[in-house]
């Protein structure tokens, strides 16, 4: 089968992968669609140096064979997304109620467990969640990120009116603005510095250009499973859009606040870093009030720093936040309340375009 594998600190398109068999309790699925997220970026840049395999863990694909201890037969030949955790079901955390965190997970294409980026794959059949009818792939595709957005209100308590800042104007930004707006009172603020992108927040949130560069100073960017910063960043360089779309190009130090940005008792309640650039985090810490809460989306190969003190004196309370349920994901994707980008699409053997393409969201396409 067609596959891209990432091997010995690369990835490299193979036309002749054996494909996965499938085992106990397991399903063999055929991939339509997979997505490439800004972790499958970060896996190039190193954040996983122990993953052999195949890459990607988005996807849309039909369920060729449904394995045992599944939905009894009930996904066979259907259209199903899956979640990317295989927990082990015996660890503490797995009979304490957080399997996403077994001690003895694999993750599909990020840990342990050959991905999407595949003609076919393999997945606990328990993990599998039909595609409603009516959704097409290239909806259902946003259903782990939107999972990941979703993820927050299940972390944290946001009121009506709350005023709640989103930093970042990328998909995993798209995705939170959209998910927050949709199901929940709060007061959002975009701040974001792309025009053309943050006009798709409008609809949903204030939005406030910063104007200058917001990724590190390695152009390094991006998030979780599930999270994903400006794509834009990702490439160390300004992508179209004219003058306006790069702002400065690092001559601000990154990591301070600009003389227009408001102080922090100013700021919002809750804070959600979606830059996936760790040069956002002391910015993300200012924007937070003193008591509140800084939600932080991003991971991102190797460490930043951050004033701690700043963290203890003002009673900060920082929140990592990854995956989410694909069941609320995957209603709210049916009831229509979010508008998803377009998906760009490549051939696999064109990954490296996918993998480097300034759009929302890019996916391969193994139909
Ligand atoms: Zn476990
Ligand atoms: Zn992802």
């Amino acid at each position: 089968m067609k596959a891209v594998v990432f091997e010995g600190g690369r990835a490299r398109f193979v036309g002749d992968r054996r494909p996965p068999v499938p085992v106990e309790g397991e399903s063999l699925v055929r991939v339509e669609l997979a997505a490439v997220c800004s972790t499958d970026r970060e896996i190039l840049r190193g954040y996983r140096p122990d993953f052999s395999g195949v890459m990607g863990h988005e996807f849309v694909g039909v369920v060729e064979a449904e394995g045992t201890e599944g939905a009894g037969g009930a996904l066979a030949g259907r259209r199903v997304v899956g979640e990317i955790n295989l927990d082990c079901g015996a660890c503490l955390y797995c009979t304490s109620g957080r399997p996403r965190h077994c001690a003895r997970r694999a993750t599909l294409g990020i840990n342990g467990k050959d991905g999407s980026f595949a003609e076919f794959l393999t997945l606990p059949t328990r993990l599998l969640h039909p595609v409603p009818e009516g959704l097409a792939p290239e909806e259902a595709v946003y259903t782990e990120p939107l999972a990941a957005a979703l993820r927050i209100t299940e972390q944290t308590d946001i009121a009506d009116g709350m005023p709640v800042g989103i930093l970042g104007d990328g998909r995993l930004a798209l995705m939170v603005c959209q998910a927050l707006a949709a199901t929940t009172g709060a007061r959002l603020t975009v701040r974001g510095r792309h025009p053309g992108k943050l006009a798709l927040f409008a609809p949903y949130a204030d939005v406030v250009r910063t104007g200058r560069r917001a990724c590190g100073a390695q152009g390094g960017s991006e998030a979780d499973e599930g999270g994903e910063a400006d794509p834009a960043a990702t490439q160390g360089a300004p992508t179209g859009g004219g003058p306006a779309a790069g702002g400065s190009t690092g001559a601000d130090p990154a990591d301070r606040p600009a003389a227009d940005e408001p102080a922090a008792d100013a700021g919002f309640e809750v804070v959600i870093d979606a830059t996936g650039s760790p040069a956002a985090l002391a910015e993300a810490l200012a924007l937070t009030r003193s008591a509140g809460t800084l939600v932080m989306k991003s991971t991102y190969a190797g460490t930043t720093e951050i004033d701690m003190s700043e963290v203890v004196v003002r009673e900060i309370r920082i929140q990592g936040s990854r995956c989410g349920s694909f069941g609320p994901a995957l209603a709210l994707l049916r009831s229509g309340r979010v508008a998803l980008p377009p998906i760009e699409l490549h051939p696999p053997e064109d990954f490296e375009a996918a993998f480097s393409s300034p759009a929302f969201k890019a996916a391969l396409d193994f139909r």
